[in-house]
């Protein structure tokens, strides 16, 4: 896909980056002046991606000496999870990953 700069009319390339969430993104960069823009696809792409975590949020609850997660049904469902299920907790630097 090719895109012109807004502020030279150079040609754009479409880069790859990260939210701070770890959510993984494109957009457009100028090689010449240094702008960065996202286009009305990129933009949903995001907006989707950051619902979607929104959708996710989890409390926590006091289990004994412990606090349980409580996965939500949509999630169960997706994942195909059972009760009494064993999932593996990895502590990572930016959260816990939970490989099911
Ligand atoms: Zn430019």
């Amino acid at each position: 896909m090719k895109k012109k700069c807004t502020k030279c009319q150079k040609r754009m390339k479409e880069l790859k980056a990260k939210t701070p969430e770890g959510f993984s993104y494109n957009y457009f960069k100028c090689d010449s002046c240094g702008e960065e823009i996202l286009d009305m696809n990129q933009l949903h792409n995001v907006a989707e991606k950051y619902r979607e975590m929104k959708k996710f949020h989890a409390k926590l609850s006091k289990w004994g000496m412990s606090l349980g997660l409580r996965i939500p049904k949509e999630l169960v469902d997706r994942y195909n999870l059972n009760n009494r299920e064993e999932v593996i907790m990895i502590p990572e630097k930016k959260g816990i990953k939970i490989i099911i």
